[in-house]
């Protein structure tokens, strides 16, 4: 036999609620609005938040965004600093 919680039962009376809370390849909220590569307006706003990075921050030297694989969902960024960092 299965192990029964609250969860089941919901899942049981509403087979698309709760069913996936989180994403299985990023691990990210279906619900919460993330950035997302694949999709044209989204791929603006994560280059226009690059830009601006580079561009506020002088130590930073690089910037790339790091989408989920499967999905393209936004996970983080990684910066790479510059000397100036350590000055
Ligand atoms: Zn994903």
């Amino acid at each position: 036999m299965d192990i029964f919680d609250r969860d089941y039962f919901k899942k049981k009376k509403n087979p698309k609620a709760g069913a996936h809370k989180y994403t299985e390849c990023c691990d990210q909220d279906p619900d919460t609005k993330i950035l997302n590569k694949n999709n044209k307006e989204d791929l603006e706003q994560i280059e226009n938040h690059c830009e601006k990075h580079l561009l506020d921050y002088s130590e930073v030297e690089t910037i790339q965004p790091i989408c989920c694989k499967v999905c393209g969902r936004l996970i983080e960024y990684n910066i790479t600093l510059n000397e100036k960092t350590w000055k």
